[in-house]
């Protein structure tokens, strides 16, 4: 099947599990990662992940709305218009309200959530008109719930299933579906970030930290896998899925059923 991919934030973790999953499930015969993780690794993980006719790397900062349409445009440029579009790109900052800086509040806004919106305008006009397509928001546990010191991430995150709820009602009667993934904790780079900040303030070991941090959440106690996550995103992208639209998938270990 001859279909486009852009998998936003996808030099290190989700993002590349995610786009090494569409490639090895034949889902894209084009794709295009994005991200400031080593771009040679990324390419190579995904080429090498299955028969992709072509996979491409885009270095934009997705904290504005023009490095957002640089990569929509370069993307189209290099492989023709987007069919199917992963919002993953995402930051944190973690810091209570009344300490939180305001330069961090409007990156993690920017990145975890208008970068979504200003991207899923682009792509709509060309899904629509084709009557098919695809865009499946990496959400968050934290768009459903909250946790203490994340403000900024909890309310893009919420900002985000809105924007969900809004693509699937206006998308749905031109055949594009759009959804919503909500992961409980996955050991990627944002996720050690926290955990090496939280040794650091406790004197406790990584492994301790790590225990303590899945132990609070998830009666689960595993962390989710990125390839679980890049398998839901294989399905969504499937017919059997097309009446998916505007929800949110919940993959959180139990998180958000305590
Ligand atoms: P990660 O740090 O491994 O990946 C984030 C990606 O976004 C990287 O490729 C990074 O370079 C890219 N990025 C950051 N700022 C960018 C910018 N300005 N422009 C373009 N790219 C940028 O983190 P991850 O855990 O894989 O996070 C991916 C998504 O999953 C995020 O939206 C995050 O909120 C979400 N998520 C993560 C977890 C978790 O436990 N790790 C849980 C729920 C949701």
């Amino acid at each position: 099947m001859q279909r486009v991919a852009l998998v936003t934030g996808s030099t290190s973790g989700i993002g590349l599990g995610v786009a090494k999953q569409l490639v090895a499930r034949g889902t894209v015969s084009h794709i295009m990662l994005n991200g400031f993780g080593d771009p040679e690794h990324a390419l190579a993980e995904v080429r090498g992940a299955g028969l992709a006719q072509q996979v491409g790397y885009c270095d934009a900062d997705l904290k504005t709305a023009d490095g957002v349409e640089f990569l929509m445009k370069e993307t189209a440029r290099q492989f023709g218009p987007i069919d199917i579009l992963v919002n993953n790109a995402g930051v944190q900052h973690v810091a209570p309200i009344e300490d939180f800086p305001l330069e961090q509040w409007d990156r993690v806004m920017a990145i975890n959530c208008s970068a979504a919106f200003y991207a899923s305008r682009l792509a709509l006009p060309h899904m629509k008109a084709q009557k098919w397509g695809r865009i499946i928001n990496i959400a968050s546990v934290h768009g459903l719930v909250a946790s203490s010191g994340k403000a900024a991430y909890v309310t893009a995150k919420h900002g985000i299933m809105g924007l969900t709820k809004t693509l699937g009602v206006e998308c749905a009667p031109f055949g594009v579906a759009a959804s919503a993934i909500c992961p409980g904790w996955v050991r990627t780079p944002l996720v050690e970030a926290q955990i090496a900040a939280r040794a650091a303030k406790s004197g406790k070991s990584i492994d301790e930290e790590t225990e303590l941090l899945i132990g609070e959440k998830m009666p689960s106690k595993q962390f989710v896998e990125v390839s679980e996550l890049g398998d839901t995103v294989v399905f969504l992208c499937s017919d059997a899925a097309r009446q998916i639209n505007g929800s949110a998938i919940i993959m959180d270990g139990g998180w958000t059923s305590v």
